[in-house]
């Protein structure tokens, strides 16, 4: 197990010594083979975790990368109570050239950072936030499938322990990375799915908790994601809680919505960050990258009402939601009370090559030419 100790970082951040307890019970070679043959996403879980703890006197300490065990949490906990929780999600991938990477992890410390104040919580040095996510990584090497769109996805939180019922922040929080092989989410070929824009429910408010990567923001989607699915659709689309006119999200993704067609020139238009939308790193590196891939990236408001009209008039030409998760996923079908509508029944073209970049970069065989890459080993 010194092998295990010896490419690992010894401090997570200046102050931060990262102590390594392996886990005695790893799973056999022929057990992860098993499991990583058929990933899925979000069932299996590799061999070890990192919890680091805070508390009001002492700040970020006790960095422990330990076996993936179950936690002793006071049952007057006040995450259990109030839902103080965040979370952030990013991939570990196996790239062309051997080498295992992730993609903007910056880019989640810092949103994650974001999510805490908004939930009152400390901030985590960007640093050992990379870096929790770095060692756990390197320990586990051996679960991150390789072949296809495969990765392994690494799942950092952060919640309140402190065992109190009165309503304030706590005083104790617990950070923790846990990691999960994952399957490409689509087989071999890109599907598309169908949509149900809420009309009952809505996911954020001005002032709300939108922006923020929580729990409780989840907690309160599940049941229109229910009813979607009640009307036969794959996944929610949120509309704006004020008005209840304009589109913001679909589930757990950011939305594009493709105005014209090559050679005459390609805008994507995506809704812009009002504070209720959560700004995901797709979308971002989407709009960075999109002058590289010949289209025009524009934020602007698109209510659901224009977005079936350009559908019907032939302005809007594909549309498709992005995210770590699923890369780029395109919409075929709307529902709405208001009436349904068809975007299209394959994969669009330029969706296709958004798609494709984007993986290329992911896995290497297209130039990191934004410098998203953070390589690990
Ligand atoms: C995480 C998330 C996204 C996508 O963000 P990425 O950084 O691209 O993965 C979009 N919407 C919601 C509600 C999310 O939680």
């Amino acid at each position: 197990m010194s092998a295990l100790s010896a490419n690992l970082p010894t401090h997570l951040s200046e102050g931060l010594p990262l102590q390594v307890v392996p886990n005695e019970r790893t799973r056999t070679d022929a057990e992860r083979q098993q499991i990583l043959a058929s990933p899925g996403f979000g069932q299996n879980f590799s061999d070890h975790m990192v919890v680091v703890r805070w508390s009001e006197g002492q700040g970020w300490h006790d960095a422990r990368l330990q076996a993936y065990q179950p936690f002793s949490l006071d049952p007057a906990a006040a995450v259990l109570h109030y839902a103080q929780e965040i979370f952030e999600g990013l991939k570990a991938y196996y790239r062309a050239d051997g080498t295992i990477a992730t993609f903007r992890p910056e880019a989640n410390a810092e949103r994650f950072n974001n999510s805490a104040r908004r939930l009152a919580m400390p901030e985590l040095p960007t640093e050992a936030f990379v870096a929790a996510c770095d060692a756990l990584v390197l320990a586990d090497r051996d679960w991150i499938p390789t072949g296809g769109e495969r990765s392994l996805y690494l799942r950092p939180y952060m919640f309140a322990t402190e065992a109190f019922l009165g309503v304030r922040p706590s005083k104790e929080y617990v950070f923790c990375v846990i990691a999960s092989p994952a399957a490409g989410y689509f087989g071999d070929h890109v599907s598309g799915v169908s949509v149900y824009a809420s009309e009952d429910y809505v996911r954020a408010v001005p002032g709300g908790t939108g922006e923020a990567k929580c729990g409780g923001n989840y907690a309160a989607s599940l049941l229109a994601q229910a009813q979607a699915a009640h009307e036969g659709c794959d996944q929610v689309v949120w509309l704006d809680g004020v008005e209840r006119k304009y589109v913001e999200e679909m589930g757990g993704m950011n939305l594009f919505f493709v105005y014209g067609a090559d050679p005459d020139g390609v805008e994507i238009v995506t809704p812009d960050l009002t504070g209720s939308l959560l700004p995901g790193i797709t979308r971002r590196s989407l709009m960075e990258a999109a002058g590289d891939l010949g289209v025009t990236a524009v934020e602007r408001k698109i209510s659901l009402q224009q977005w079936r009209e350009d559908v019907v008039s032939g302005a809007i030409t594909e549309v498709f939601a992005c995210g770590t998760a699923a890369v780029i996923t395109p919409v075929y079908t709307c529902k709405a009370r208001t009436g349904d509508f068809v975007i299209g029944t394959e994969p669009g073209p330029v969706t296709m090559r958004l798609r494709d970049y984007l993986l290329g970069v992911q896995y290497g065989t297209t130039d990191d030419a934004h410098s998203w890459i953070h390589t690990i080993g």
